[in-house]
């Protein structure tokens, strides 16, 4: 609130200073007389004060009056007097005013400024017609009503100014002048204009251009009526700027008519008000009372359509009860946007602020309007900007606040999706590691010919379906930008040669060759993530081999550049298979895009292998490239740079010393912790067949209580079980220091678990549906490292 009540006094005190400055001490007429001989023309004289005046006579300079003056005082309103030889003068009628200045016997250049009056006139200036707007008349058939500022010089040898001033009415409610004429040095009188003229020009352009991009951003975005409204009111309000109270725009267009631009000023006025009510109904609906709110825009609009159906004589007297209602605004609206800072509406505090401002700019023109103040105009462009300019940030910040809030639920979206992605997996995996293990001990059961055969059907097609729920994983991965890359050492050379011997059968199958061609340079190990590696080649191998009917496919590595620390490869996979047409072969990166749709019919695949692969690239600053001729055969390559490693280690290879058959688990207890039965079978057969005796418990906290270190030697740990998880049971043992090994058997990727199983103090991973050779190997190297 600080900060408001600062804002506030600020402007109060800009409000202040500019008012004392505006208003100048000088001179004022008497009996029709106005001596300025020794008045200083550095500031505007208003000629105010006491004027002759000759109702219902249009006098020239010359012409006998019928009747004696009056004195009357200048500028005023006729019907607005009290009464004028008894009588009350009506809104409708002509008068002439008459003013003699005196003028210095040598003066400077001087210039005498007209404003427009109620609602034509016709000024001479020692006999000559001077200025004019509209035409006077005193008929309304011959009458022309024009408001439009007027200015003209004074001759240096002048010292006398005989000002006759005739003014006709006969289509406003009002008759006669409000605002002063005024005279001053000739460079002051026009800067003064030009500066009034460039304050409207310029608040006009910022409210046209502001309006026009709210309009653009509801058109093209949210579509919020709030932004719609705001905008609507910002134009329609940009007019009373520029067409009222210094009519620069009747100075740009002086043919404008009168009856529309006087419509238009009007319009603004009401439809404006109206506009801004409901515009702060749909920004805060909760706070507003909306028949409060609908009734103030209902008489506003209801005002507006007066202005078009009835005489300018009728509409302008709209303006006393509308000023009723504008008061009440101006105390409804800012207590609306109290009521929503204090409910903590997002941006509500602009909002107020925005308000505070708008009442000092009403209040200003309704104290100029009631004749009180001057114009005050700098004041009241620096409240006008403050204005739109907070309101903009109200509906910034609601735009901001709307696409946060859009994003959030976007970001709890793509949560779900990769949970529910990833609880699929996992319940896919668990009956596929019952599948896959099974069928791996049938085959050790020296299954008939044809039953092998069957059997390599269930392992291959359980292993697709493996392949496809991570590929669908991973790429949620990668999109939810959950991926990291490990910076170890790694064997390229060694990692392209087990793709290769790993795909050889299904080469072999196909009947072609499946070659890898090295370079000799590739001599020392690199820095890398050797399981991304491994991925994206084999992806490439994989679709070489599947995309070639006969022929070969290649792998290549060669150096294209090194030097001390780094080393430049291109990895690529060469075949002679199908090829893929120009025109596909940007669209197969895309997600879920097979160059020909009858691809997955006649080859299998969900169009993800490239894309996943293609973002690990870029994710390591390469990218995946393909050259490819239809019916030749395609190469997809990348080139990347790799820190290389310091000087390599011969790699462990404690696989080598496996025993590859007997019981090398003999006499060894392993505790098998897993809930469900399918799985305890498949791991029970195999740990068994390798010589191990198990115990199986079915919860962490029943292996907390089976756990017997003199006996075990090794717990494989499933980690979601119900009564107690793998991870607390571990985390328990760990505490209690309990340092025997455990083995994680999960159905999550190894990725998404790791770091919480490195937290629980469990030492490695076997992911389900676990290999029997991973399964072998892990165990092994566990209870012989
Ligand atoms: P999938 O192989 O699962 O369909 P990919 O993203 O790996 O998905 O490949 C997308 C598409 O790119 C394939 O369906 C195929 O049309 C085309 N494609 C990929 N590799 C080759 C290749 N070596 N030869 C011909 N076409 C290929």
């Amino acid at each position: 609130m600080s900060k408001l009540l600062r804002y506030t006094i600020v402007l109060f005190a800009l409000c202040q200073s500019a008012f004392a400055m505006t208003i100048p001490v000088h001179p004022v007429a008497k009996n029709g007389i106005l001596d300025l001989r020794s008045a200083p023309f550095t500031n505007k004289i208003e000629l105010n004060g006491e004027w002759l005046f000759y109702w219902r006579q249009l006098l020239a300079p010359g012409d006998k009056p019928a009747a004696n003056p009056k004195l009357v005082n200048f500028p005023s309103l006729w019907n607005k007097w009290d009464k004028l030889n008894g009588e009350e003068l009506p809104a409708y009628g002509y008068a002439t005013y008459k003013l003699t200045i005196l003028l210095p016997k040598s003066h400077g250049e001087l210039r005498l400024s007209v404003p427009d009056v109620y609602s034509a006139y016709l000024l001479y200036v020692n006999n000559e017609p001077a200025a004019k707007n509209g035409k006077v008349s005193t008929t309304a058939e011959n009458f022309a009503a024009h408001w439009q500022y007027k200015t003209f010089d004074i001759a240096k040898t002048t010292d006398t100014l005989r000002l006759v001033l005739q003014i006709a009415n006969f289509v406003h409610s009002k008759g006669g002048i409000t605002k002063p004429l005024y005279i001053g040095d000739k460079e002051v009188v026009r800067l003064d204009r030009q500066r009034d003229e460039a304050i409207d020009l310029l608040l006009t352009g910022c409210l046209i251009m502001g309006g026009l991009f709210f309009f653009g951003l509801y058109l093209f975005g949210n579509r919020d009526k709030a932004i719609l409204l705001f905008s609507i009111y910002v134009i329609v309000y940009s007019y009373r700027i520029i067409g009222i109270d210094n009519y620069v725009l009747h100075t740009i267009l002086p043919d404008l008519d009168w009856r529309i631009t006087v419509r238009l000023e009007y319009i603004t006025l009401f439809a404006g008000i109206g506009l801004f009510g409901l515009y702060s109904r749909y920004l805060y609906p909760v706070d507003v009372h909306k028949i409060v709110v609908n009734a103030i825009s209902g008489i506003c609009f209801l005002f507006a359509g007066a202005v078009l159906i009835f005489p300018p004589y009728y509409f302008t007297q709209l303006i006393n009860p509308f000023l009723v209602l504008m008061i009440f605004c101006l105390v409804y609206i800012p207590y609306v946007y109290l009521l929503a800072y204090r409910r903590g509406r997002p941006g509500s505090i602009y909002s107020l602020s925005s308000s505070i401002s708008l009442m000092i700019v009403f209040a200003i023109s309704l104290f100029h309007y009631w004749g009180f103040i001057p114009q005050l105009q700098v004041v009241s462009f620096l409240g006008y900007v403050s204005f739109f300019f907070l309101q903009s940030l109200v509906l910034s910040h609601r735009v901001s606040f709307a696409l946060k809030s859009a994003q959030n639920q976007a970001e709890q979206g793509l949560k779900v999706k990769t949970e529910f992605l990833s609880t699929m997996s996992h319940e896919i995996r668990t009956p596929l590691n019952s599948v896959v293990g099974m069928s791996h001990l049938l085959l050790k059961n020296n299954p008939r010919h044809d039953q092998r055969e069957q059997l390599d059907v269930i392992i291959f097609s359980a292993n697709n379906l493996l392949a496809i729920v991570n590929d669908i994983l991973d790429y949620n991965k990668i999109e939810a930008g959950k991926i990291s890359f490990e910076h170890i050492e790694m064997d390229v050379v060694a990692i392209a040669r087990n793709v290769v011997n790993s795909l050889q059968v299904s080469a072999e199958d196909k009947g072609i060759t499946l070659k890898l061609v090295t370079d000799e340079k590739v001599k020392s190990k690199v820095l890398s993530d050797p399981i991304r590696m491994s991925q994206v080649i084999t992806n490439l191998v994989h679709n070489a081999i599947k995309f070639t009917p006969s022929g070969f496919v290649e792998v290549s590595i060669d150096v294209l550049e090194q030097s001390d620390s780094t080393i430049k490869l291109k990895v690529a996979v060469k075949d002679t298979g199908i090829g893929i047409s120009k025109d596909k072969q940007a669209l197969i990166f895309e997600r879920f895009t097979q160059a020909d749709s009858s691809t997955s019919r006649g080859f299998g695949g969900t169009g993800l292998g490239l894309a996943i692969s293609k973002r690990i690239l870029e994710l390591q600053n390469s990218t995946l490239q393909v050259i490819s001729e239809e019916g030749k055969g395609s190469v997809f390559y990348f080139i990347q740079t790799f820190d290389k490693a310091g000087e390599s280690l011969p790699e462990k290879e404690f696989k080598n010393q496996l025993p590859k058959q007997g019981k090398p688990f003999a006499g060894i207890d392993i505790l098998l912790v897993e809930d469900n039965p399918l799985n305890v079978i498949v791991a029970q057969t195999f740990l068994k067949r390798w010589g191990a005796a198990i115990d199986v418990a079915v919860n962490g906290q029943e292996a907390l209580a089976r756990l017997d270190l003199s006996k075990h030697k090794l717990i494989l740990m499933d980690l979601h079980m119900p009564v107690m998880d793998g991870y607390q049971a571990a985390r328990i043992m760990r505490e209690k220091g309990i340092a025997i090994p455990i083995i994680a058997l999960t159905a999550n990727l190894p990725d998404e678990v790791r770091q919480d199983i490195a937290a629980a103090g469990i030492d490695d991973i076997v992911v389900k549906p676990f290999l029997p050779d991973e399964l072998y190997s892990k165990v092994w190297h566990h209870i012989f490292k």
